[in-house]
């Protein structure tokens, strides 16, 4: 008997047949004498639709929100007619649904009439997909016969007011987690949470972020003092590389936090990078798991790492990105360039996602996502503009056309030689390499290299990984 977190991802709640997936799986784990509680992303591709309809609305676009308003009704009230039957309950759900699609629709009305969508009117107007989502499940499960309640995070998670990236406020959460949720579980209820969602202590609603239901579990979790966090997905588990780059992609039994944590940073679609966070005090462990195959063992993810002497565990990509490079021959000696450069790109909101300095301090160069570059690009020229002028800076500039490529392994750093296997691979296969960053964390190591070279760089490393066992 234990006490579980599950997170069940968009694809999971995509309709009707897959919500009784869902339930069947909830209700399952319950019967074999567990305490479950339940977080659920919204159905597939609706918080696209909310986001979407909410921008063309502040362009004053009020055709989009009428038909999204039409889609979102069809589509949920389909659902919910497939998974409750009994008249009065099917009444009472289809109004919960109307209630808050009637909100969204009134939303969108005023944001068309300001021609305005600010961060906080847009958390309002995203956070409706989970609210559906979530009383569908909790209304088919008490169908079957389970006790289950739909529950709004904004009860639970108390955050900042950093509209569409707040961060939850972990003791007040906990406060509220212990008083409102775990009663509950423990009176043999399945709550069914939002996932995405909080709201500030005045209670306004906020957002965790695009693919933050993973981290709400993660919250959840760690204030429920769940002994595991089990993230419901639509793949076996993390894998050894994306499948499409190379089909001889695998399921990696089990990772460390911090593993996970790169692959999480540098591409790997598996889990929100900051779910990790609220449960590494406590040691949980979180299992990655297949919806529709839930027997597969999946993935486990652990506090330490297990090291194999293997080569590495993983590769990721992250496509469309640009190389910044400072350069100057003034720069040698002179403090605080770097400091400011990076200070100047933090105040564009840009993220930076590999650095790395040439040891003579005449370079160095950092890589931003492509839509960021132009702005980070004249943020230093504007901050160094007086050395600029001096020319003790030469230039700034940024390289298009490259990707980043990480390779992820407890390994790297006990194994003798694989960053010589590594680079001996890639000269074989010709491919030159732009940037070497190892990651802070030591598990990891980051690579630039030209957009054309970058899945045959992929592919070459991949081989290593499945293949070549040891590194000495
Ligand atoms: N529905 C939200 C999104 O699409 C949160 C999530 O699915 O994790 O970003
Ligand atoms: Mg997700």
């Amino acid at each position: 008997m234990s006490v579980l977190t599950f997170k069940f991802g968009g694809s999971s709640m995509g309709d009707a047949r897959l919500i009784r997936g869902v339930a069947q799986i909830v209700q399952d784990s319950a019967a074999n004498g567990n305490e479950v509680l339940t977080v659920v992303s919204a159905m597939t591709g609706v918080t696209d639709t909310l986001i979407n309809t909410a921008r063309a609305a502040a362009k004053g676009n009020t055709d989009a929100y009428i038909k999204a308003t039409a889609t979102l009704r069809d589509r949920h009230h389909e659902a919910a007619r497939e998974l409750v039957h009994n008249p009065a309950a099917q009444e009472a759900l289809l109004a919960e649904l109307h209630r808050l699609i009637d909100g969204f629709q009134n939303f969108c009305r005023s944001v068309a009439i300001l021609g305005e969508l600010t961060p906080r009117g847009s958390d309002a107007i995203v956070s409706i997909g989970e609210r559906l989502s979530a009383r569908l499940l909790a209304a088919h499960l008490q169908e079957l016969g389970a006790a289950s309640l739909p529950i709004d995070a904004t009860n639970l998670i108390v955050t900042t007011g950093h509209f569409q990236s707040a961060m939850p406020l972990m003791d007040k959460t906990r406060a509220r987690v212990q008083e409102i949720l775990v009663p509950k579980l423990k009176a043999g209820i399945l709550p069914i949470v939002t996932g995405f969602i909080g709201a500030t202590e005045d209670g306004i609603t906020t957002t965790l972020g695009r693919g933050g239901s993973d981290y709400s579990a993660g919250i959840l979790a760690a204030c429920i003092d769940s002994d595991e966090l089990w993230i419901w997905t639509d793949v076996d588990g993390v894998m050894t590389t994306d499948p499409r780059l190379d089909p001889s992609a695998q399921v990696i039994p089990v990772l460390s936090y911090r593993e996970v944590g790169e692959l999480a940073f540098f591409g790997a679609k598996v889990l929100h990078p900051k779910t990790i966070l609220p449960v590494m005090e406590q040691g949980m462990t979180i299992q990655v798991r297949n919806t529709f195959n839930p027997t597969h063992p999946g993935t486990r993810i652990q506090p330490e790492p297990e090291v194999l002497g293997t080569v590495a565990k993983a590769i990721t990509i992250i496509p469309d990105v640009h190389l910044i490079t400072v350069a100057g021959r003034g720069m040698v000696g002179v403090p605080g360039i770097a400091g400011r450069t990076f200070s100047a790109v933090a105040r564009e909101n840009v993220n930076l996602l590999v650095i790395s300095q040439s040891s003579s301090e005449q370079s160095f160069c950092f890589v931003v996502r492509a839509s960021d570059s132009t702005r980070a690009v004249r943020a230093i020229q504007r901050e160094l503009a007086e050395e600029i002028k001096l020319q003790n800076v030469d230039r700034v500039w940024a390289l298009e056309e490259v990707e980043i490529i990480t390779i992820v392994g407890a390994g790297m750093r006990e194994v003798p030689g694989v960053a010589a296997r590594i680079f001996t691979t890639l000269a074989e296969e010709r491919i030159n390499v732009i940037v070497i960053a190892q990651g802070s964390s030591d598990v990891s190591m980051s690579l630039v290299v030209n957009s054309g070279d970058a899945q045959r760089a992929v592919q070459a490393l991949h081989r290593l990984v499945i293949n070549g066992k040891h590194a000495s």
